[in-house]
C-alpha cells in the first residue's frame, strides 16, 4: 500500500514548531490559509501597506496543495484562451495574461527581498501534442498570446504529422515544420505518438520550501506587525460592515479585513451581518479534484526540465488527457539526485470535505503513471523504476476555471485569493500582490479574477 509522501514536504524543516493561538486577538488583516496564496498575500501586504497582519492555518504551513503539487511554474490558464475571449472579451483576457506574467517579476522580488537560496530552475517548458484537435486549439491560443503582446512561445510540427495538411491556412504563420526526430528529441521520448511541440517559459520550484523560507523571513523582518499561528482552525467567520470576528475554536481573531486563502470553502461557515447573505451555493461551487503524482530519483546527468505530454494514451475517460513531468535536482539526506516527478491521474470528488490528506495512494493511479512513464519517458524500460515518492493533493476548480482574487461583492470586509486549479502557483502570487493593492486603497481596473455577485 502506498502512502501520501510528497518530496516537497520531505524537504521542509519538519521539526519546526510555530505559535498556536492562545488568546483572543485583534489585528488589521487576518489571512486564513498558509499555502502559497496566504504567504504571498502576507508578503505583499507587509511590504506595501502598514497594516498589522495575522496569518493562520488549521494545519502546518504549506501542507495543502502547495506541498503536494508538481512545482511547475507557468503563467497560464487551464482553459482555452479562445473560450475565455468569448466569455470575457479580448481586452480583459489580454490584461489577465499580462497580470499573470507580472508574477515572474514578483517571484524575483520575493527571492531578492528574502535572500532565498533555494532552487528556482528557469527552464524552457516543452508541451507535446499528439493530434490535430490539440494542435489547432493550442495554435489558436498562441495567436491570442501574440496579439496580446506575449510572443515568446515557439511552435514546431513534425514533417511526418498525419494531420499536417489539415491545419488551416490562417494558422500557418504560427509554426515551423521540423523533422520528426527533432520533435521527439525535445520531448525526450521515442514515442512517435507525438507530432508537435510548443516551447514556452517555465520554472521548477518547491513551492512548500519557498513558503517556509518566505514565512521565516516575514516573521523576522516584520516581527512588530506580523504573527503566524499554526493548528488554528477557523470554524466560523462573522462579518459586519467594518469588521469581522473569526471563531478559531477556543479563541477569536478580530480584524478589519479577512482574506480567505483556503483553496476552497469547506469546513467553515460565513455569517454576513452587515448586508446580503453570502450565498452558500457560490461557496460550494469550488469543485474538488484530487491530483495524483509519483516521483523517482536518478543520478544528476540531465538538466532540469518541465514537459507536458498531451497524449491519446489513456485507458480511462478523461476530458483533459495530459501528463506533466518535471526533472530537477533534489536532496535526499545529504545526497543530491535528479527527481523525476509525473502527474496526470485525477479523480473528481463530489464533496471536497471528503478529501483527507492522509488517504492512501491507490494502486490504480500509480499504475497509470507508471505505465505512462514506461511508454513515453523511461529510456531504459527493462529497468523497473523504484518510486521514492507518491503523493496526492486537492485542487479547487471554480466553474470558469479562473481564480477568485478580490473583494466579496456583498461585503468588502471579506476578500478572496482562492480557487486554485492545477496551475495555481503563479496566480496565487499575482493574487497576493493584487490583494495588497486593494487593501492599500488603489483603484484597480475590472478583471476576470474579480469575484462576481
Ligand atoms: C497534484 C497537484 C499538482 C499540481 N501541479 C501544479 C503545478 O505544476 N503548477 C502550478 O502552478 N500549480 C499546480 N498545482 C496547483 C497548486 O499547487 C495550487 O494552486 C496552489 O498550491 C494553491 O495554493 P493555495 O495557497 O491557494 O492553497 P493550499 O496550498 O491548499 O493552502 C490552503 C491552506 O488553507 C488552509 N485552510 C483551509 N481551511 C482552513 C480553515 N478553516 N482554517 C485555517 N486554515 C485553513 C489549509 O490547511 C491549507 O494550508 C497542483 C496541485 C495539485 C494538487
Amino acid at each position: 500500500m502506498r502512502i501520501n509522501k510528497s518530496p516537497w514536504i520531505y524537504q521542509l524543516d519538519r521539526d519546526r514548531k510555530y505559535d498556536q493561538l492562545k488568546k483572543d486577538i485583534d489585528t488589521d488583516v487576518v489571512i486564513v490559509g498558509a499555502g502559497i496564496a496566504g504567504i504571498s498575500t502576507a508578503f505583499f501586504l507587509l511590504k506595501y501597506t502598514n497594516k498589522r497582519v495575522v496569518l493562520c492555518d488549521k494545519n502546518k504551513p504549506a501542507h495543502g496543495a502547495t506541498g503536494h503539487n508538481a512545482g511547475q511554474v507557468l503563467a497560464g490558464f487551464e482553459r482555452p484562451l479562445t473560450d475565455m475571449v468569448k466569455e470575457f472579451g479580448f481586452d480583459k483576457v489580454k490584461r489577465a495574461l499580462h497580470d499573470l506574467h507580472s508574477a515572474w517579476n514578483l517571484i524575483d522580488e520575493m527571492y531578492r527581498d528574502a535572500k532565498l537560496k533555494i532552487l528556482f530552475s528557469k527552464v524552457h517548458g516543452v508541451v507535446g501534442y499528439s493530434n490535430l484537435h490539440q494542435v489547432i486549439s493550442s495554435l489558436n491560443d498562441l495567436e491570442i498570446r501574440i496579439l496580446a503582446g506575449l510572443d515568446k512561445d515557439k511552435f514546431f510540427i513534425s514533417d511526418t504529422a498525419p494531420f499536417l495538411k489539415l491545419i488551416p491556412n490562417n494558422l500557418k504563420h504560427l509554426y515551423k515544420v521540423l523533422p520528426s526526430k527533432d520533435i521527439l528529441k525535445s520531448l525526450e521520448t521515442e514515442d512517435n505518438e507525438f507530432h508537435a511541440v510548443m516551447v514556452d517559459q517555465r520554472a521548477c520550484m518547491n513551492s512548500a520550501l519557498f513558503c517556509q523560507d518566505i514565512l521565516e523571513y516575514l516573521l523576522n523582518k516584520f516581527s512588530s506587525k506580523f504573527s503566524f499561528y499554526e493548528n488554528t482552525n477557523v470554524l466560523k467567520i462573522v462579518l459586519n460592515r467594518q469588521h469581522a470576528i473569526l471563531d478559531a475554536g477556543k479563541h477569536t481573531i478580530g480584524a478589519e479585513k479577512v482574506v480567505l486563502c483556503t483553496n476552497g470553502f469547506e469546513n467553515f461557515d460565513i455569517f454576513n451581518d452587515g448586508g446580503l447573505a453570502i450565498d452558500k451555493k457560490f461557496h460550494h461551487l469550488v469543485n474538488g479534484t484530487v491530483g495524483y503524482m509519483s516521483g523517482y530519483l536518478e543520478e544528476i546527468n540531465k538538466d532540469p526540465t518541465a514537459i507536458v505530454y498531451f497524449t491519446e494514451y489513456v485507458d480511462y475517460k478523461k476530458s483533459d488527457p495530459y501528463f506533466y513531468l518535471t526533472r530537477r535536482s533534489h536532496e535526499l539526506g545529504n545526497k543530491k539526485h535528479n527527481l523525476i516527478c509525473v502527474g496526470g491521474s485525477e479523480v473528481i470528488i463530489n464533496d471536497r470535505e471528503e478529501y483527507l490528506n492522509d488517504f492512501d495512494y491507490p494502486d490504480k493511479m500509480h499504475k497509470e503513471i507508471d505505465d505512462f512513464i514506461n511508454k513515453v519517458y523511461n529510456s531504459n524500460p527493462n529497468k523497473k523504476i523504484e518510486y521514492e515518492f507518491t503523493w496526492h493533493g486537492l485542487m479547487g476548480y471554480t466553474p470558469n476555471r479562473v481564480r477568485l482574487i478580490g473583494e466579496e461583492p456583498k461585503n468588502p470586509v471579506l476578500l478572496y485569493n482562492l480557487g486554485c486549479n492545477g496551475i495555481g502557483i503563479v496566480p496565487s502570487i499575482f493574487g497576493g500582490r493584487k490583494i495588497s493593492r486593494i487593501i492599500g486603497g488603489e483603484n484597480l481596473n475590472d478583471s476576470i479574477f474579480d469575484p462576481q455577485g
